[in-house]
């Protein structure tokens, strides 16, 4: 098959467009999308201090090499954050990923740990769970503590946004998880620039009209070295809603996008639903919160661990 836009020999079929595209043209396309959305939303002020969250797996990576490249061009400093939550025999894999590409890409690079923030890794906050009888899975604590840390790192570092490497996937799996979840509060924070409250790095996803595919494809084609493991712990619903989207793909190509364009014409009109924040500050940690413990903390405390408990 021949790409459809240039005629050259194609790596990929476009299924949602119909189109061919060879390796160029992909890559084209993947980083004018990166950048229409920063664009579009504007997410980056020239001159800004950028945070990015790198875990070393492909789409952070990828974000990193094209948030450099745009950093460069507007005069913006970057500062990469990895956050080790301590998960044997795999994030061991992934942060020397994470340090040799912002080494190679002259960019300063921070790593924050669950163990050395809350006094666990999260193998041990999960046998805690396990013998405590918590009925909350692993993605439950690790993503708590994990935006937990990655605000706080962002802000000490300086910087005025946050770049997270969430793609299309992500975005239409995480839509779907709180309709289904009936989260009406976590769904109006999903969205392409997240502004929260006082305390908070606003939060910006570059990556969110890029399908995983895709990416994945950017990265090989350019030979940026990633980390492909998967973290053992994943599981349960979300992978059943990753499938279920995936299958809904397959058999209607572009649904994915319209979830996704959907969901972005709803936004607006559920913030009237969300319960109005007002600010307060984290009596264990003092972090911002809306209540008088934040999440990360309760969840510790229950648990009897480090500062929270
Ligand atoms: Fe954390 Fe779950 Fe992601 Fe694993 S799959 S890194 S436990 S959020
Ligand atoms: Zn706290």
């Amino acid at each position: 098959m021949r790409c459809t836009a240039c005629g050259r020999r194609a790596v990929y079929h476009r299924r949602y467009t119909g189109d061919f595209l060879c390796d160029r043209c992909l890559a084209r396309s993947v980083e004018r999308r990166f950048y229409r959305a920063i664009r579009k939303h504007r997410m980056i002020k020239p001159g800004e201090r950028v945070a990015v969250a790198v875990s070393g797996g492909k789409d952070s990576v990828v974000c990193m090499h094209l948030l450099a490249e745009y950093c460069r061009s507007k005069r913006c400093e970057l500062v990469a954050i990895t956050v080790d939550e301590g998960i044997a025999g795999y994030r061991n894999r992934s942060i020397p990923v994470a340090r040799k590409n912002a080494e190679a890409l002259g960019i300063e690079h921070r790593i924050v740990s669950f163990k050395e923030s809350f006094g666990a890794t999260l193998d041990e906050i999960l046998a805690r769970a396990k013998e405590k009888g918590s009925g909350l899975g692993a993605c439950t604590y690790c993503g708590v503590l994990r935006r937990s840390l990655l605000n706080r790192a962002a802000r000490e570092s300086g910087a005025s946004k946050l770049a997270t490497a969430h793609n299309l996937d992500d975005e239409v799996q995480a839509i779907m998880l709180n309709y289904v979840r009936s989260d009406l509060a976590r769904l109006y924070r999903l969205g392409p620039v997240y502004q929260p409250r006082e305390g908070f790095v606003p939060r910006i996803k570059p990556m969110r009209e890029i399908p995983e595919k895709e990416i994945a494809l950017y990265a090989l084609l350019k030979g940026i070295e990633a980390d492909w493991s998967k973290c053992p712990y994943r599981g349960g619903i979300h992978l059943e809603i990753r499938d279920f989207i995936n299958w809904l793909e397959e058999n209607h190509p572009n649904s994915k996008f319209m979830i996704l364009r959907m969901f972005d014409r709803m936004r607006p009109f559920l913030v009237s639903a969300v319960p109005e924040f007002r600010p307060k500050t984290c009596r264990v940690c003092g972090e911002p919160t809306s209540s008088d413990l934040c999440k990360a903390c309760e969840l510790l405390g229950e648990l009897d661990i480090g500062a929270g408990s």
